[in-house]
């Protein structure tokens, strides 16, 4: 187990779904919020559905300080292997 890499599942923080931390605190996303505008998502480059769609602000990856679906940006981190895939598979509503 990679040291520092926090747990899945708590639900501590809604934004990166992992124990140890509160969304305030998260080292990974600045901002989550439900999409009030009509513009590409920054790593898979759809457009967002506005006032559906919950898009971040990541400190990570190609979407780094650029809005991105909260799933595309929740995958650069999995791949980065910051946090466990099981983030992937928590029960959410994406949309
Ligand atoms: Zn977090
Ligand atoms: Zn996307």
């Amino acid at each position: 187990m990679t040291a520092g890499k926090p747990k899945a599942g708590g639900h501590h923080c809604f934004k990166c779904f992992c124990d140890g931390h509160w969304s305030r605190d998260c080292p990974f996303f600045r901002m989550r919020i439900t999409c009030k505008f009509q513009y590409p998502c920054a790593k898979c480059r759809v457009d967002f559905k506005s006032g559906v769609d919950y898009i971040v602000k990541s400190n990570y990856g190609v979407e780094k300080n650029e809005w991105a679906h909260h799933k595309c940006a929740l995958e650069t981190l999995v791949d980065l292997d910051l946090v466990p895939p099981e983030v992937l598979n928590i029960d959410h509503q994406w949309s």
